[in-house]
């Protein structure tokens, strides 16, 4: 069990902090993205990058290979999809993805577009956890914060306006 802290300053106990977030149990910081039939896209803002989704299953799973042929084809078109929109409402040119399966998650994929400040931090998957570590402790401030809200609303509004299918 995990003790989860929500916005309003209540504490709840949940299995699975995934589970939580798809279900509408735990409504994410910074809202929902997206949401399908079977996937659910938000954004962590305890890590304040602009543009940055995490799309993760409604069902409890860990692998890839756990997904049905639905979801399989549910999940590579929402990716390129959401992909689309970070490019044209935000233009972000390249994105990281992230998934691994031994997580005390459930599955779900790390979308973390990539931007010049990283640099210093190297290329490629070293780099990924210096990243989100300093944007979680330096970039946390008010006009950042505001801005990442502000792309969320953004990305939100571009991918409810397409539906889910074009
Ligand atoms: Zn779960």
């Amino acid at each position: 069990m995990k003790t989860i802290t929500l916005a309003n300053g209540k504490t709840i106990e949940v299995e699975c902090l995934s589970c939580a977030i798809t279900s509408g149990m735990i409504e994410p910081d910074g809202g929902t993205i997206f949401e399908s039939e079977n996937f659910h896209a938000h954004q962590d803002v305890a890590y304040p990058v602009k543009g940055l989704v995490i799309l993760a299953s409604k069902r409890h799973i860990k692998c890839l290979d756990e997904l049905t042929e639905t979801e399989r084809a549910e999940y590579i078109n929402l990716l390129s999809k959401i992909r689309k929109s970070q490019r044209e409402v935000l233009g972000i040119e390249h994105v990281y993805y992230f998934y691994n399966e031994d997580t005390t998650h459930h599955f779900h994929t790390w979308m973390v577009p990539r931007y010049e400040w990283m640099d210093q931090f190297g290329r490629s998957v070293e780099s990924v956890r210096p990243v989100l570590l300093h944007a979680r402790n330096h970039m946390n401030h008010g006009e950042n914060v505001s801005e990442v809200r502000k792309a969320i609303a953004n990305l939100a509004d571009e991918l409810n306006r397409r539906g889910p299918h074009d």
